[in-house]
C-alpha cells in the first residue's frame, strides 16, 4: 500500500546501515513508526522533513505490517522553535506529551490540527510561552476525554460554596466538607488534592472551551500558572498515564526565565 499523509515529526532515531526511524504524528494514520533511507542529515530537502516538530507531506509504504517512508517535504520547519531555551522547552514539552498521549496508528486529527496551531502560534510567541502550552495540554486533555470535572464536587455532587481542592486522583473538585470528613493525616498529600482559588478555578473553566487563537495576547500571572501547569500535569499523568516525560524538568525549569521577564519588562504594578 502506498500513500501520502501530512504529518508532523515527534522523533528520530538512527538504526542499522545508515538507516533511520521516524516517529510520525500522521494526519491519516495517527502516530507511526517509519522506516527509512532517506538522508537524515545534510540540506537537502527531505533531511529538513525529517526533523522533530516539522510539518511535512511524506510519502508511506506498508509492507508486511511495516512501515517504510521513501519520500519527505518539508512543508514548515517551525525553525524559530529552538531559537530561545525556553521556547524550546515548552515545544519540547508538548511534543513528547503529543508522542506518549497517541496511541499507535490511530487516526487523532482534531488533535493533530490542534497541534499544528499550537507550534504555529508558538513560532511567532515573543514571551510567556508556558501559557500557551498550558492551554494545549489542557484542551488535549479535553479531546482525549479525561476533561476534570469543576462545577460539582466529585464526591458529594454539590456545588462547593466554601473552601474547594482539586482532586487529582477524584478528577475534579473537592469541597472542603468532603476533604474534612476523611480526617486522614496527610490526606492532600496521599490524594494529590491542591488548594485552588477562584483565580485558577476561573481560568480552568475558561480554557478548554476556547480556541487556542485567542490565547494570543493571553499571559497568565505566575502562581495561577504554576498551579495550573502542577495540576495537569499530575492529571495527565494519573488518568491518561502521560507522566514521568524527559522533557518535564525543562518545562517547569522554565519557570525561573518567565518569573525574570516578568518583572523585567517594565509595565510592572510596583509604583
Ligand atoms: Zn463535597
Amino acid at each position: 500500500m502506498d500513500a501520502y499523509t501530512e504529518g508532523i515529526v515527534l522523533r528520530q532515531t538512527k538504526t542499522l546501515n545508515g538507516r533511520r526511524m521516524i516517529t510520525l504524528f500522521s494526519k491519516e494514520f495517527g502516530k507511526l513508526g517509519a522506516g527509512t533511507n532517506l538522508a537524515g542529515r545534510g540540506r537537502d530537502k527531505s533531511s529538513l522533513a525529517l526533523r522533530p516538530f516539522t510539518y511535512g507531506s511524506y510519502g508511506l509504504r506498508k509492507s508486511r505490517g511495516a512501515w517504510h517512508m521513501n519520500g519527505a517535504e518539508a512543508l514548515r520547519g517551525f525553525y524559530r522553535i529552538a531559537e530561545e531555551p525556553e521556547k524550546f522547552a515548552n515545544c519540547s514539552y508538548a511534543l513528547e506529551f503529543t508522542e506518549k498521549l497517541l496511541p499507535e496508528e490511530s487516526p487523532a486529527p482534531a488533535l493533530f490540527d490542534l497541534a499544528l496551531e499550537y507550534f504555529e502560534m508558538m513560532e511567532a510567541r515573543r514571551k510567556k510561552f508556558d501559557t500557551l502550552t498550558a492551554a494545549f495540554l489542557f484542551k488535549a486533555i479535553h479531546l482525549w476525554g479525561a476533561a476534570p470535572e469543576l462545577g460539582k464536587c466529585v464526591r458529594c455532587g454539590k456545588e462547593p460554596r466554601g473552601g474547594v481542592r482539586f482532586g487529582v486522583r477524584d478528577g475534579g473538585l473537592v469541597c472542603d466538607d468532603c476533604r474534612e470528613t476523611e480526617n486522614i493525616p496527610d490526606a492532600d498529600k496521599d490524594r494529590l488534592l491542591y488548594p485552588l482559588d477562584f483565580g485558577i478555578l476561573n481560568v480552568m473553566r475558561y480554557l478548554p472551551g476556547r480556541p487556542l487563537k485567542s490565547f494570543e495576547r493571553l499571559a497568565l500571572d505566575e502562581p495561577v500558572l504554576r498551579a495550573l501547569k502542577r495540576i495537569l500535569r499530575e492529571h495527565a499523568a494519573w488518568h491518561l498515564g502521560v507522566g514521568g516525560l524527559k522533557s518535564e524538568e525543562f518545562f517547569n525549569g522554565g519557570l525561573t526565565i518567565s518569573r525574570k521577564e516578568l518583572h523585567g519588562d517594565g509595565h510592572g504594578n510596583h509604583s
